[in-house]
Order: structure tokens, then sequence, then C-alpha cells
């Protein structure tokens, strides 16, 4: 039977990841030792010793009698001898992980542990995405953490057609077909909202496998954690009130636009309401909402899929992405016709949503009427609040944001002078931890601007006029970019003008 605990995952990954010791953690997930304050004090053939803040706790007794069996002698703990040895023992993964290779890399018990170690600690350091790329005679294992690659730890060739071989029979791939991409799904036991979706790939020196981190524990995701200032806040709950048009999450890949939307969903997801998405891939699950994949070789595709949705009675859909004009057409006529519709498009900023719409045969007087609210945004890291320091702006950073007119435009608005007065000021910067493995930057926050088109709009729309000339028309009404929303995050302490400039670039 495969016991699950139900330990609060989301919660307990953003703390830091402390073990009590290191033959504890082996046997019990560093996960379960802070969710039930408990941890291993002995273990021998005789039994087991379990040090807890609160022995009679029901969950963790049923979890140690599943692992361990009956043989238990229990010792209560406090709070403080708990911390105490937590904050002693800092995990050194890279070390732990180096010595599981070097000694005897062939056991097979050593690939289990390198494999489920590298799975955890992804989780731990909020990784979306794992890579293993062999290279000749070696194979670097790399995490995508807040949308940077960085290179975990590298090892020999052996070790790593091992290492592949275990994550097939995790992810229920051919272990013998290594010519053809292949595509699976692991569901570690310990976490039982989040799963890996693997990809492997042939390259020149073998297998690359992806594994895509999926986290279904967006349970709270709140308006504001995604870095809306409660004016936005207002502006987009007045929108999705509204019993029917059209919201438009816009902006690159990756960007954050899904989330977004799913924290819409969220808000209103409630009895007496059929909520329909179609989703590729369905990257979270929403209890309470009907999600569908898209199939193409199912010839489940956007259109079909919306045409099939319609019949189902539905009172909000969210369609994942509209790139087609049959799919923009269906989706606007949905949004005119008593349905409230959520989707997201490709373009760069705001007022361009208008103007692809119109590009993808919507016709004007449908745009002009359907589109409630546009909503573009992207992600910049944050600096991480343990290595946080005061600084002036390096000459570097002051001239690059002296090339960049939009910036300077920005600056301009917010202060007079403030361009001049810039590299007298002092900004917070990370300047690199272990908690943030030396980057200076911790998670992520997105930097918004939206567009609620009012009559005026509707007009320029209807003349089919530029997005830099809707764009204008909005600024009149109080319209703000996201590079203004961006510098307001740096002079809040929150990012850095880097991360703006970065993200921004082509807006
Ligand atoms: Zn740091």
């Amino acid at each position: 039977m495969n016991f699950k605990i139900p330990i609060k995952v989301k919660a307990v990954l953003a703390d830091k990841a402390v073990l009590a010791n290191k033959e504890s953690s082996d046997l019990m997930p560093w996960e379960v030792i802070k969710e039930f304050k408990a941890f291993i004090l002995e273990k021998n053939p005789e039994g087991i010793k379990i040090g807890a803040v609160d022995p009679e706790n029901k969950s963790l007794q049923q979890y140690i009698r599943q692992r361990f069996g009956d043989n238990v002698t229990w010792s209560r703990i406090t709070e403080e001898d708990l911390s105490s040895i937590l904050k002693n023992h800092t995990y050194d993964f890279k070390t732990d992980i180096l010595e599981l290779i070097s000694n005897s890399p062939a056991t097979n018990n050593n690939i289990i542990k390198i494999v489920d170690k590298t799975i955890k600690y992804s989780f731990n350091k909020k990784a979306s995405d794992i890579h293993i790329e062999p290279i000749k005679n070696e194979a670097v294992v790399r995490f995508r953490i807040d949308g940077t690659l960085q290179t975990m730890f590298t090892m020999p060739i052996n070790v790593y057609q091992a290492v592949v071989a275990r994550i097939k029979i995790l992810a229920n791939l051919k272990i013998d077909e290594y010519r053809f991409p292949q595509d699976g799904r692991i569901e570690p036991e310990d976490f039982y909202n989040t799963s890996l979706r693997v990809s492997t790939m042939p390259t020149l020196f073998g297998e690359k496998i992806a594994m895509r981190v999926l986290d279904d524990s967006h349970k709270n995701l709140s308006l504001s954690k995604l870095g809306l200032s409660e004016e936005q806040e207002r502006i987009i709950l007045g929108n999705i009130e509204k019993p029917f048009g059209m919201v438009i999450a816009s902006g690159p890949t990756g960007s954050g636009k899904t989330t977004t939307l799913y924290a819409l969903l969220q808000l209103l997801k409630k009895d007496g309401l059929n909520i329909s998405t179609l989703e590729d891939p369905i990257e979270y699950i929403l209890m309470g909402v009907n999600q569908t994949q898209i199939n193409p070789r199912a010839k489940l595709t956007f259109p079909s899929g919306l045409r099939a949705i319609l019949r189902q009675d539905p009172d909000i859909i969210m369609v994942g992405e509209i790139r087609d004009s049959e799919t923009s057409v269906m989706a606007t006529n949905a949004a005119m016709t008593g349905h409230l519709v959520f989707t997201t498009i490709h373009t760069n900023d705001a007022p361009s949503s208008f103007i692809r719409l119109l590009e993808m045969k919507v016709e004007d007087f449908v745009v002009s009427s359907t589109v409630n609210l546009v909503i573009a945004q992207r992600l910049v890291r944050k600096i991480c609040k343990s290595c946080a320091k005061k600084r002036k702006l390096s000459p570097a950073i002051f001239n690059k944001i002296m090339e960049r007119k939009d910036i300077v435009a920005a600056l301009e608005k917010r202060k007079e002078n403030l361009v001049s007065e810039l590299e007298k000021h002092t900004f917070y910067v990370g300047a690199g931890c272990e908690e943030c493995l030396g980057t200076g930057y911790l998670s992520r926050i997105g930097i918004f601007e939206l567009l609620q088109p009012n009559k005026e709009i509707h007009d320029l729309i209807l003349r089919h006029e530029s997005a830099d000339v809707i764009k204008s028309a909005a600024e009149k009404n109080g319209f703000q970019d996201m590079i203004t929303d961006g510098i307001e995050k740096v002079f809040k302490g929150i990012t850095t003008f880097d991360e703006v400039l970065r993200t921004t670039k082509n807006v």
C-alpha cells in the first residue's frame, strides 16, 4: 500500500533545507521531519527510537508504523531541541551526491539514492526543471531556478547511464529505447501534490533528459502574492465579476500568464458555476474545475474542444492559448454570447493584444465589445532576503539604463530629475549566499500592466489604430506600463534594475 502523508508541501518547501542528521534524513524525508516535528534518534535491529514534539500525533504514529513497524520507542522533545538540531545540520546536497557517485558508483542502491535526492532537492530549491545532459565522458545535471539554469553536479558516463535507466523505470518508459524521444511522468511518493513530466531526447553523446516539475499545490494563490498592487487587484476583481466578456493575459512564454489565470479561476470557483478549461498542457490541478488536455492525436484541438465545451453549458471558460484565427473567432464569440472567457495571447504588451486579435481575423466590433481587460506581464527574480545589501548602481548598469529610452522616460515620469540623481541612490542587491545558491535572487514575482478599454479605446480599435496610439490614449486615463511597475519594485527593494532591463527588453 502506498501510504501518503498529508504534508503541506508548499508551506514546507518555503522553508530552508535542514536535516536532523544524515542517517535520519535518509530514512525519513526532511519534509516529514519538519511537518511532524519528529526525527529518528536511534535505529538498531531491535527497533527504532523516535523523538517527537507531539508523540501522541495520530498521523505521525500511523506514518512511523507504516514505515518502520511496531517496535518503536517514543521520546518527547521540545520545540527548542528540534530547532537547535535542525539549525546545526544544514544539508550539503553536492557533497552528499558526489560521495554517492564516488563510492562504488555501480551499486543499484546508490543510483536509486542519487535520483531520489536530486528530485527532492529540486523541489526544495523550487526548481522548475531538471536537465541531465551527456557531454562526451560525463553528464551534467542542471536545475532551472527562477528561470535560469544552474549546474548542480557532474557525473561519469557510467553513472549517468544507470541514472537514466532508473529515471526511465520511474517514468514507465522503455529502457532499451534510446533512438526515439519518449515522454512519461513520475509521481514521487512523499509529495502527493508534486509530479514530474519526463522527456527524453537522443543527442550526439546519448539521451538528454528534461524533467518539468509540476506543482499542484497552488491552493492559496492570492493576487497579492503574484505581485499585483492593491489598485491592480481592484481593477481585476471588478472585471472578473462581470457575467461575460474576455479577460486576456499576455506575454511571452514563461511570463507567468497561466499562473495568473489559475489564481483568477481559483477566486471565481464556487458551487453553482461551471468552469471548464482547455489546456496544453494542464500545469496545475484545480479541484472543482473541469480541465481538459488538448490532444491533437485524438483530434481534440483548441477549436474542437471549445465547440464541445460550449455544448456543456459553461459559465466560465479558460482557453489556454489563442494562436490561430479559428480559436480566436470562436472564443470571442463565446465571450459575446454570455460567457466569461479567460485566455492568453503571445504579445509583448497589453495594447498589442487588440491588434493581435484583429490580425487573427476577429472582427473589429467584436474585439472592441468583448475584451474587458488585458493583463500583460513578465516575471522578474526577487532579491534574496538572506543576503540583500544596499549598494550604488554600478557604472555598467547605469549605462545600460541610459541606453533604454523607455526606462529613462518612466524614471522621469516617476520623479523630476530622478535620472540625474540616480547615481547617488542606493538600491538593494543580493550579494549571494547558500540560500540562493550564490545568485543573489530567490523566487520570482510579476510586473504588470493592466488595460481596461474605455469608449475612446473602443473607437480606436474600430478605426484599426496602432498599439502606440491605443497606449497613449490609455495613459491619459491612468494606464501604467509594466516598466513603471518594475521600477516601483526596484525602489521597494523587491527586484533590481538588471531584472527589469532583462525582462522588458522587447516591450
Ligand atoms: Zn542569498
